[in-house]
């Protein structure tokens, strides 16, 4: 099934988007320097007193106006007629 996209700013453009995959990794940094001490990859778990990244999976780029939202803002609009 395919999601139809529709920027929210300009309005007008359903076709041109750029598509931002989000691939998020835990870090634990020092707090003195901002140094890296740990970094964790998306399959390790960094602890329980990590909250696990829960944001969007891929944000959205309007090619046309430039706006950069999320993938649930185009489709909301692309589903208006
Ligand atoms: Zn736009």
């Amino acid at each position: 099934m395919s999601t139809r996209y529709c920027c929210p700013k300009c309005k007008t453009n359903r076709s041109r988007f750029n598509v931002v995959e989000q691939v998020p990794h835990a870090v634990r940094l020092d707090p003195q320097t901002g140094e890296t001490i740990e970094r964790f990859e998306a399959s390790e778990n960094p602890g329980p007193f990590h909250t696990q990244y829960n944001g969007p999976e891929r944000r959205i780029q309007c090619a046309a106006c430039g706006l950069i939202e999320n993938e649930t803002m185009f489709i909301k609009f692309g589903e208006q007629a």
